[in-house]
């Protein structure tokens, strides 16, 4: 499942060819939405939340999609046979005069009035990539400032307002008796971690995924750690694959054996990667 540096950079692919410019087609391909008319419409910008995207428009709408499994925004230039989008997976296709975005397998999709962007997503944590997630990092990975402005969910009071981190590291308390790789693949503690970033930010920090978060010796250097993770794939498109899908490969520390285990409960379980001598459990 795509992850926060996924949908960051999908965003940022959706703002370059749509940002700023009408739309001069749009075809939503979902049983909910299929009435609409979006032509004409000038778009504002795509805010990546989590692993949400909100494509805002400036008729005061916001497209809502998820990629959920295996979805992915696509661009192809308009005059490109490609921009037909004639695959029946193809759930959206947003055009200006240049550049065709092709929603294909897309989980989730609601057009929802601007303001009401907090009934999707409001029950979210923190977005763990969210410029002043973090007070101390000035690394920026947002959208630029005033592209889509203040508006919806990131109207003044629509959240809670003070660094992310704060909130997040209050969400992730509440959860003391559960194993860490469960809880940081909670979206209302934190949004954005899958699977890749749990594994990944537990073995650079050396800590055993079924530790429940009680016992967690700096909660706050995990997250951080998580999010610089996701914040250099971000910059280089490619996901750190230290230990995630590397079962029984030797692992890049110690040579011994990555081993695959589970967190969560059936039918909800996902896999998650570790190394047994660098992440002993007790
Ligand atoms: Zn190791």
């Amino acid at each position: 499942m795509p992850e926060g540096d996924v949908l960051r950079r999908t965003a940022a692919a959706l703002d370059a060819a749509l940002a700023d410019r009408p739309l001069v087609r749009a075809d939503l391909r979902w049983p909910t939405a299929a009435a609409a008319d979006l032509t004409g419409a000038v778009v504002l910008g795509t805010r990546p939340y989590g692993k949400h995207l909100l494509t805002r428009l400036d008729d005061g709408q916001t497209l809502h999609t998820h990629l959920r499994m295996d979805g992915r925004w696509s661009v192809v230039p308009t005059d490109d046979a490609r921009a037909a989008a004639r695959s029946p997976r193809v759930r959206a296709v947003l055009a200006s005069a240049d550049a065709t975005a092709v929603g294909d397998g897309l989980g989730m999709l609601d057009l929802v009035r601007t303001r009401d962007e907090h009934t999707l997503v409001g029950h979210l944590g923190p977005d763990l990539l969210d410029d002043g997630f973090d007070p101390d990092d000035p690394t920026r990975t947002g959208l630029p400032p005033g592209r889509s402005g203040p508006v919806g969910i990131d109207a003044p009071g629509a959240r809670p307002s003070g660094p992310g981190l704060d909130e997040a590291l209050a969400r992730l308390g509440a959860h003391g008796d559960r194993p860490v790789g469960e809880v940081l693949l909670d979206q209302q503690v934190v949004a954005g971690i899958g699977t890749i970033y749990m594994a990944e930010s537990l073995f650079v920090e050396r800590i055993w995924p079924w530790t429940p978060v009680a016992e967690l010796r700096d909660p706050r250097r995990l997250l951080l750690r998580a999010r610089t993770l996701m914040q250099a794939a971000v910059r280089s498109g490619r996901p750190p694959g230290r230990v995630h899908g590397r079962a029984r490969r030797p692992c890049p520390r110690c040579g011994t054996s990555v081993r695959r285990g589970l967190v969560r409960e059936p039918p909800m379980e996902r896999p998650v990667f570790w190394c047994p001598r660098c992440q002993p459990g007790p």
